[in-house]
């Protein structure tokens, strides 16, 4: 058996695990991006539905409160807190959450 050979054989499947962490990592820091850009685009078209149903009539009060509760809570995220079960309300010190996220999107 040749130990020379199946040594670089481990060292370069341990190399391309790296690299395939590294992308699995960017990866995730775009869906990240991505989810908190559809967030904020949420937030925003709610304001402008709010914003038209307070002119138009009263009578789709029940959808407005719904919006402003997602709001609010969308709002905190992008303010930079945790609103996920786990860390509700702690500052988030590492970027974007996605259990944040995810709890938003099921809010909606
Ligand atoms: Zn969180």
């Amino acid at each position: 058996m040749d130990k020379q050979a199946v040594f670089a054989q481990v060292a370069h499947l341990e190399e391309r695990i790296g690299e395939l962490y590294g992308e699995l990592g960017s990866l995730k820091k775009k869906i990240i991006e991505l989810l908190e850009e559809n967030s904020k685009l949420q937030i925003e078209n709610e304001n402008l539905r709010n914003r038209m149903n307070r002119k138009s009539s009263k009578q789709g009060e029940g959808s407005v409160q719904m919006g402003e509760g997602f709001d609010a809570l969308a709002r905190l995220y992008h303010e930079g807190f945790h609103v996920c079960n786990a860390q509700y309300g702690s500052l988030r010190t590492q970027g974007g959450c996605m259990f944040c996220l995810s709890f938003l999107y099921k809010e909606v």
